[in-house]
Order: C-alpha cells, then sequence, then structure tokens
C-alpha cells in the first residue's frame, strides 16, 4: 500500500501509521521539511492550503505566521495576530495581551504550543475553554486543536470550535476584564 504526497505527488513509502505527524501526514517528510525550512510566507501559505483542515502556523511564541484559506474563514488569523487575537480571546484585552495576563498561564492552547515547541511531540484532541467575544457578549467557547512542530515550526489545526454557548455565568460576570460597574 502506498500514499501520494499531496505536495509533490510521489509516492510515500508507507510504514505504518505515522503517529508523530497529526497534521501532515498526507505530505512527505522531504516536502515538509523543505517548505518550512525555507520560511517562505508565500510557500508555507501555499502548502498549508493542501491540508483540508483549518491550520495556523505558528514560528514565534504563539504568534501566527501564516494561515490557510479554512483557518481565515474561522478565525482572524492575519499573521501577526497572537492566536488570542485570533480567537477573540477576552484575555487577549488584558493589559499586556495575549500571552503575558495572569490568565495565560492556565491556557491550554498557549501551554501545548510551547511544549510542542520544546519538545517537538505532537498533540491531538487537545480541548481549550475560552472566553471569547462574540457580537452577543462573551461566551465560554470550546476550541479543540491539534499540534505538530515541522523544523522551526509549529502547525495548529483547529479541529473544532464550538459555537455553542457554555453557560458560565458567574464566572464570566467576576472576572477581572468585565466591563461592568459595580
Ligand atoms: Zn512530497
Amino acid at each position: 500500500m502506498t500514499k501520494i504526497c499531496a505536495w509533490c505527488n510521489k509516492k510515500m513509502p508507507f510504514t505504518g501509521e505515522d503517529k508523530s505527524a497529526k497534521i501532515t501526514h498526507g505530505i512527505c517528510a522531504d516536502c515538509a521539511e523543505r517548505v518550512f525550512k525555507s520560511s517562505h510566507p508565500h510557500t508555507i501559505r501555499e502548502f498549508i492550503d493542501k491540508i483540508d483542515a483549518p491550520i495556523i502556523v505558528i514560528q514565534n511564541d504563539t504568534t501566527i505566521a501564516a494561515a490557510n484559506k479554512k483557518a481565515n474563514n474561522m478565525l482572524k488569523a492575519e499573521p501577526g495576530n497572537k492566536t488570542g487575537n485570533a480567537l477573540e480571546c477576552s484575555c487577549a484585552d488584558l493589559p499586556g495581551g495575549c500571552g503575558k495576563t495572569i490568565h495565560c498561564k492556565a491556557c491550554t492552547i498557549r501551554s501545548t504550543i510551547l511544549k510542542t515547541r520544546k519538545t517537538g511531540k505532537s498533540y491531538s484532541n487537545i480541548k481549550s475553554y475560552q472566553n471569547i467575544h462574540t457580537p452577543e457578549g462573551t461566551k465560554q467557547k470550546t476550541i479543540t486543536i491539534a499540534t505538530e512542530k515541522v523544523w522551526d515550526t509549529i502547525l495548529v489545526r483547529v479541529d473544532e470550535l464550538n459555537e455553542e454557548t457554555v453557560d458560565k455565568p458567574t464566572e464570566v460576570k467576576n472576572a477581572p476584564w468585565s466591563t461592568e460597574d459595580s
């Protein structure tokens, strides 16, 4: 059994399920390395557009370097945005911004990205609960992500951004970012 690389169309030797490649498993290792080693934003964007899922590319801390079309339809994933800005996380509005507030130490998305960079391990089915700005106010949403490190780059696949509101009124109301007068 052989697979075809979605990037170069070469046959990929089938060596069993590559459990380390959570996101780029449809693309051969040579192509993945070449694209991300070059760090050329246009090449990277072209590459992630071939992946049939929303993908954001992180090259520094949690700053977005590139995003594919599916991710752009879902998030504010402009290059230079932090993941918190992309998700419209309410913590990203606090002094210091995404990554610098006291809440950020407990952020599953941030810690998973940093862990992936440090260890090189891939993660999948990571659920995070974030307070997200919506037109109807701040709501808690569930976000499910997978991560993979390629060269110096972290790919984040957004598998689920649950639009359904989880009722969590007291915590949101008493949160330090609440703008309500007391
Ligand atoms: Zn290839």
